[in-house]
């Protein structure tokens, strides 16, 4: 049979009308939200994407301020710049656009930002607490891959998970994750000396590597549920020959499809998840900061 897809644009749906109510009451009893992000240089997908932010923002009731600072600025500008949208009271969450240009340190830049305004949640503050369950705002990426097994019905408790690449903001939060949830959590990476041997196991695959076709028919056990988070921009020639560019994920969708019990395609699986997450942690953010733990 057929893997189910996992339609993450429907349950980005879901999550947007789960956020313009919860939005629309925070502003009848404490008041508005913002959201800030943060573009140094000129970088064109930059650009795009808080464009994207802005009207998704709009959508749930949120204010949206993209901040652009040159591309010469200084860590200590941007230090500054982060700093000022930190003890803004009217503003609720901050983003900061990557890639930054090369001669900033952007470990130091996420480090700077508030945590409790950090909704992309990419604050090592964010990410630790994640070890004690307790997070005040998670990774996005990494939660949208849980919120997307949890809506499709997948049971975490007792699987065995499988995640390949073990990156700060996407592979570990998410092993943490599915560890929290009592799944057996193997934590695949560029040293695993047996891929297959590793991802055959999982009843939960989750791939966040960022390269093409990586994951083919013969990592993939039957009946498993696929998460792709990866994407990729390839080059082809379509059926007529010619030359086209096409985004994909990580796993080979047509091979692995027909073997595995459910899977995300991309684009439309994880992608819409994960700019739902961050307009849910921007709410998550906004009720956080009137109750301050640290
Ligand atoms: P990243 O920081 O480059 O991390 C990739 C991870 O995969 C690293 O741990 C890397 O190890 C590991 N790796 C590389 N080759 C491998 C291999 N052959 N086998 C196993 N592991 C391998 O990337 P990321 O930020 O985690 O993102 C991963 C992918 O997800 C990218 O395609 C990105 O565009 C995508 N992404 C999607 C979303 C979404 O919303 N859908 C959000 C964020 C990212 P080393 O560091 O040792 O090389």
């Amino acid at each position: 049979m057929p893997a189910r897809i996992l339609d993450g644009k429907a349950y980005a749906a879901e999550i947007r009308h789960e956020v313009t109510r919860q939005v629309a009451w925070f502003h009848s009893h404490h008041g508005q939200i913002k959201l800030c992000a943060v573009l140094v240089g000129s970088d064109d997908a930059g650009r795009l994407y808080a464009e994207r932010q802005r009207k998704l923002a709009i959508v749930v009731g949120v204010q949206y301020e993209l901040v652009e600072l040159p591309e010469a600025t200084t860590q200590e500008e941007l230090t500054t710049t982060i700093d000022r949208l930190n003890v803004d009271r009217l503003v609720t969450g901050i983003i900061l656009q990557l890639p930054l240009p090369a001669h900033l340190d952007t470990a130091a830049a996420q480090y700077r930002i508030d945590p409790y305004k950090d909704v992309e949640g990419v604050n090592p503050a964010n990410i630790g607490w994640l070890f004690y369950d307790e997070p005040i705002i998670a990774p996005c990426t990494a939660l949208a891959v849980t919120e997307l097994i949890r809506r499709s019905g997948v049971t975490v408790r007792g699987a065995h998970a499988v995640v390949v690449g073990q990156s700060r903001i996407v592979g570990r939060p998410v092993t943490m994750f599915l560890l929290t949830q009592m799944a057996t959590v193997t934590g695949c990476h560029i040293a695993t000396r047996d891929l297959v041997a590793e991802t055959t196991r999982a009843d939960i695959l989750v791939v966040a590597v960022g390269k093409p076709h990586l994951i083919g028919i013969e990592h993939v056990r039957p009946g498993a549920v696929v998460i792709d988070v990866g994407i990729n921009r390839v080059t082809e020639q379509d059926a007529a020959g010619k030359t086209v560019r096409r985004t994909v994920g990580d796993v080979d969708f047509d091979a692995v499809a027909p073997n595995a019990a459910a899977i995300t395609p991309v684009p439309g699986g994880v992608g819409p998840l994960t700019v739902a997450m961050l307009l849910r942690n921007t709410v998550e953010a906004a009720r956080k900061q009137l109750d301050r733990k640290i």
